[in-house]
């Protein structure tokens, strides 16, 4: 009998929390606490409850076990590994053949960034940029934001500068149950004396540790935020020697935000003007300030905008490029930044290296031995619409479920039923394999090692500790296998000949300028990881961004603000009368495919409620517990009713984990291309027995 105790990442969110799983031959049968690994995310080894139950998933008796074909839909015959490589290979390429953007390619963050090097890698060898993940539903205007106000689109500091800073600024994050052990990092802010302002739609629990709380309006943050940089610009509290020497752009922000007047702002997302005028000076006067911020702050048409409003925020006060201060958008799946971080995206290669760039082309030209597209690929919302006209016909599904994640999921089902073909690779049985023609099972990540990226630009091993079950494989062995069986046979990295998943982190060194440095051997040798940029094998890692200069062209913060407010394209009507908003719960995960699995957690979360305020419930006869009808313009969700204040009269608010997506407006903000899951508008009804 072998014991051993392996070094592994939480495979759930973005704070990549550290922790040893006791395994007794290849067995899981318990977690240690990793108390002794310096400076890392969970300081002291905490974890949360989806972290302490790390291993139950593992078990769950549908894990997938063998490659499937699909008889019709949703009825599946087992047959062999290399029956499946080869079926899928020749499809891919019959589609490649006649036009390669036929096909559209599923990243995931829920896997090492190795499979999501190689699954883009394989796309664009094809002849396709088109590939995405669910980044794309969450910080695609994180990213798309930071990146013209700054020059890259990454957390600009760590969770140590969140202990450090004076005050923290939470808007549309429920941080003490989406991030619970990074939250740890407010709370020691708070004890050491910091401030802390939260903005929300829901009095979340987050929301229990604010000094100041601004219960704003789903989806008026434009206002909210341009109403802080008004009075931090009329009452002169901004960093004038920072503005002076570090930003471009002051003037036009200052007028830009003439008219958000606290009065105004007021009006249009119903915080008291005083509460506004109270925020914005304790943000400015505090020194040292981070700014956090999730999905209620970017799921919206005009998610770019708030983020480059808070990205100006942050600027004008002088809370860049030191300790204690910056923005840290808090990315969810706890491989979401790599995923990115490794092009998982339509128009760039790894590194965020531009595919329009010709000179960046012509590199990966030589790198990979193809020719490649210049031409930026489909989003994943923007390829379901291409399935209805047509235009795709093919999908390859790593690791995501995007009947559940994806906004107005009646029109992504519709368009899944159109596909000629689809490919499904994941641990277990989702509600998307049902549209599958191939399923390949693939091992869970805890049965499979590799790098990973935290939200903090942190990137980690994570070393194998279980079996996976029957002839499940890692994720970087099945790409490499179909990617082989397409005839990229090549040597190096002009093929997919890959014996493990460090010979393709030593790829990654080789073309990704921020991971140069980020080596197999050091991160198996120093299990706290490296931040990127790691431009060399003996460069520490990076902790603050923008010490000196920026990453624009000129080195300067390209400050902006929008002197028009844009709320959600959709709002209350007389047929729709609510704002809807959806969020999620600490003991669940994303479409609850892991979560719904461990018995913990689905004892302590089994199911959904939806909120109400107490005046709108008792106007149409709902008590906790009733089962009620909510309906918008895409579909209706039958969820029972929690009537409580902690949101807003006219707001209902939704967990979406267990498919309200079926309710969501996939109208898309034009920059990010991400659709606005966190506000439209609704019908709500008690269903009455008859
Ligand atoms: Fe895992 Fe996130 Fe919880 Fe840490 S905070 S234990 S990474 S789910």
């Amino acid at each position: 009998m072998s014991e051993r105790l392996v070094p592994v990442v939480c495979p759930y969110c973005g704070v990549g929390c550290r922790l040893y799983i006791r395994s007794v031959d290849g067995y899981p049968v318990g977690i240690e606490y990793a108390k002794d690994v310096p400076n890392i995310s969970n300081e002291l080894g905490k974890l949360c409850p989806k972290g302490n139950a790390v291993v139950e998933y593992l078990l769950a008796k549908d894990r997938l076990k063998r490659p499937l074909k699909a008889k019709e839909q949703g009825k599946f015959v087992e047959i062999s590994w290399s029956e499946a490589i080869k079926e899928v290979a020749e499809r891919l390429k019959g589609y490649a053949k006649d036009d390669p953007n036929q096909l559209m390619f599923f990243g995931s963050a829920r896997t090492f960034n190795e499979p999501n090097y190689l699954v883009q890698k394989l796309a664009r060898m094809l002849g396709t940029n088109n590939v995405d993940h669910c980044a794309r539903l969450c910080h695609a205007p994180t990213v798309t934001g930071l990146k013209a106000v700054f020059g890259a689109g990454a957390m600009t500091n760590t969770y140590k500068d969140i202990e450090e800073a004076n005050v923290i600024f939470i808007i549309g994050h429920n941080y003490a149950e989406t991030h619970p052990v990074g939250f740890r990092y407010v709370i020691k802010a708070k004890e050491r004396g910091a401030k802390v302002i939260v903005a929300d739609p829901r009095f979340t629990r987050t929301a229990w540790f604010a000094d100041i709380f601004l219960q704003h309006y789903p989806g008026s943050d434009i206002a909210l935020i341009s109403g802080l940089i008004h009075v931090i610009i009329k009452e002169r509290l901004y960093d004038e020697r920072f503005v002076r020497e570090r930003c471009v752009g002051f003037d036009e922000v200052v007028a830009a935000v003439e008219k958000f007047t606290p009065e105004f702002v007021e009006k249009v997302t119903g915080v008291p003007a005083e509460l506004i005028i109270e925020a914005a000076r304790t943000f400015a006067n505090a020194g040292k300030g981070v700014i956090t911020w999730a999905m209620g702050l970017t799921q919206h048409t005009h998610g770019t905008e708030n983020v480059k409003l808070l990205a100006t925020l942050s600027a004008i006060c002088g809370y860049q490029g030191k300790e204690g201060a910056g923005c840290a958008p808090m990315r969810g799946q706890n491989n979401v930044q790599g995923a990115c971080d490794m092009a998982a995206l339509p128009n760039v290669f790894p590194g965020y290296q531009a595919v329009t760039d010709p000179e960046k082309r012509k590199f990966f030209e030589e790198f990979w031995g193809v020719e490649l597209s210049g031409e930026v690929g489909l989003t994943t919302v923007e390829a379901a619409y291409a399935v209805d006209k047509g235009k795709v016909k093919a999908y390859y599904v790593m690791g995501e479920n995007p009947v559940i994640s994806e906004a107005n999921a009646n029109h992504v089902m519709h368009a899944l039923q159109k596909l000629e073909f689809m490919v499904v690779q994941d641990i277990v049985p989702t509600p998307t394999m049902e549209f599958a023609d191939i399923v390949l099972p693939a091992a869970a990540m805890l049965e499979n090692e590799g790098s990973i990226t935290n939200t903090e630009r942190r990137v980690q091993w994570s070393f194998q500790a279980v079996k996976p079950p029957g002839e499940a494989r890692p994720d970087w062995w099945i790409i490499s296998e179909v990617g082989k069986a397409v005839g990229f046979t090549g040597g190096g990295a002009k093929g997919f000949s890959y014996t493990c998943p460090e010979d393709i982190l030593k790829e990654i060194n080789a073309c990704t300028p921020q991971y140069r440095g980020i080596t197999p051997e050091r991160l198996k040798e120093n299990l706290a990881g490296l931040h990127w940029p790691c431009p060399s094998e003996d460069h520490p890692g990076t902790r603050v961004l923008y010490r000196d200069k920026f990453l624009t062209p000129d080195g300067k913060a390209h400050l902006v603000a929008f002197s028009e407010y844009k709320g959600p394209v959709e709002m209350p009507d007389e047929k729709y009368p609510f704002l809807l908003t959806t969020h999620r719960y600490v003991g669940q995960y994303h479409t609850a495919t892991m979560t719904m699995r461990s018995d913990s957690l689905k004892k302590r979360w089994p199911e959904p409620y939806a909120e109400i305020h107490p005046q709108d419930a008792a106007r149409l006869g709902i008590k906790t517990g009733d089962w009620i009808k909510i309906e918008t313009r895409r579909g209706f969700y039958p969820i029972k009713a929690k009537v409580t204040k902690a949101v807003k009269k006219g707001v209902i608010a939704v967990p979406w984990h267990w498919g309200a997506n079926v309710l969501t407006n996939d109208a898309l903000d034009p920059y990010a291309k991400i659709p606005e899951t966190k506000a439209c508008a609704c019908n709500v009804a008690k269903i009455t027995e008859e």
